[in-house]
């Protein structure tokens, strides 16, 4: 068997039909959208069809889609936009599970004259809706929420949060890069002032993102230059991989019911019969509000890393728990904030799938891995000593 990729919530396989799609635009049709003869127009009027069909996906008008380059381009524009359309106010609120594309960007504002609030996270992963709603104040210029976590697949109450900051006249901004094309995202339920996509993770290639922006929301540009974008986001558009955005969410769209239903169904074998056959193992997060395509599971005892190496040898690709910082291996951020023992933590797997997945493949990890957490914990001295290691992660 070749390489097992089980790493979608990282990056995704460019469709095939995507890339076909993208070709044509580096050799043929390279024209500069901007341009004044037909040849950069007729780039600038296929931009203006996936335009159109990332409006669709969502619900929006085409015109509230703005291009960007990547999910943290979108997250670090809607975050400042707000910012700079409400100067009075210095207050954000988010949660302390965010990607690092919003947490590091408010933990730097943090240190130049914004306060942030993070909202904390019970054991499942699900907000304290009590502390949230207490903590909105006059000041709060924005609140980001993610729509779905990248790590657990936690989805968040976004339509109720939306409904009571809108209440309160506050901008509302949702990073919905994981839960985009895996769960139906429409800005007409949702009352969603700006909303963040990123085309890497929808089988789209790296490099393209989109933010949506409601009429009528006070905007200014994050990267100032050109007039493209309607003078929202200078910069010449990145022509093929627009092109390709657009056709991965027509495909998206075709697939909704797949990935809701086969992929969901090969997810929740894989976790059974893990946990079935590997004791000492546990899944991180809520188990019904969760992306269908991605579980986190806690095999306690062992290092992530080790767990992530031994896979490897055999093709399998997943993510760890953990984050490598400066040589120590950190339990990550949001197992950190759920407050999950650091013996679980430690040994947290993300497997998160995709439309390519087949049961023959999840097979093969549901015989491979058991065995390779026996050995880890064989040589694991928190496995021969367990009964006195029990120390849990502080919550920051
Ligand atoms: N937000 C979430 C929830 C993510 O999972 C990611 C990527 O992992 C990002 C933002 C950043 O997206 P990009 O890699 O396109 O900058």
């Amino acid at each position: 068997m070749g390489v097992i990729y089980m790493d979608n919530n990282a990056t995704t396989r460019v469709d095939p039909a995507v890339a076909e799609k993208m070709l044509p635009y580096f050799t043929e049709m390279y024209g500069n959208p901007s341009s004044m003869h037909s040849f950069g127009g007729q780039a600038g009027v296929k931009i203006e069809e996936a335009r159109a069909r990332v409006a669709g996906l969502i619900g929006a008008q085409p015109e509230e889609i703005i291009f960007t380059s990547c999910g943290t381009e979108s997250n670090n524009t809607a975050i400042w936009a707000a910012l700079k359309s409400n100067p009075d106010k210095r207050h954000i609120i988010t949660t302390r599970v965010e990607h690092p594309a919003v947490k590091n960007l408010l933990e730097y504002l943090g240190k130049n004259g914004y306060r942030s609030t993070f909202i904390p996270v019970d054991k499942s992963g699900q907000l304290d809706m009590d502390f949230f709603y207490k903590n909105l104040t006059e000041d709060t210029a924005i609140v980001s929420v993610m729509w779905a976590n990248n790590e657990t697949g936690v989805i968040f109450p976004i339509e109720e949060i939306a409904h009571l900051v809108h209440e309160r006249g506050i901008v509302f901004h949702s990073d919905a890069v994981q839960a985009a094309g895996k769960l139906s995202v429409n800005v007409n339920r949702v009352l969603v002032d700006m909303l963040s996509l990123s085309g890497h993770k929808l089988h789209a290639p790296k490099g393209v993102g989109a933010l949506y922006v409601r009429k009528g929301t006070k905007f200014s540009p994050f990267l100032v230059g050109g007039h493209q974008e309607k003078g929202r986001r200078g910069g010449t558009e990145n022509v093929a991989s627009i092109i390709g955005l657009g056709k991965a969410i027509e495909l998206a769209q075709q697939r909704h019911d797949d990935v809701n239903k086969r992929i969901r169904a090969l997810r929740d074998r894989l976790e059974k019969k893990l946990l079935e056959k590997i004791p000492n193992s546990m899944i991180n997060g809520d188990l019904e509000m969760r992306l269908p395509n991605t579980t986190s599971i806690a095999f306690e005892y062992v290092e992530g890393e080790a767990i992530l190496l031994m896979m490897n040898e055999m093709g399998i690709c997943a993510s760890s728990g953990s984050a490598c910082t400066s040589g120590s291996l950190e339990p990550s951020h949001v197992l950190r904030a759920m407050g999950v023992p650091f013996t679980a933590a430690h040994g947290s797997i993300r497997f998160s799938l995709s439309v390519y997945n087949t049961e023959e493949e999840v097979d093969f990890v549901i015989e491979k891995l058991p065995p390779i957490i026996e050995r880890l914990r064989q040589m694991s001295p928190f496995w021969l000593d367990r009964e006195g290691s029990s120390n849990i992660c502080s919550i920051q």
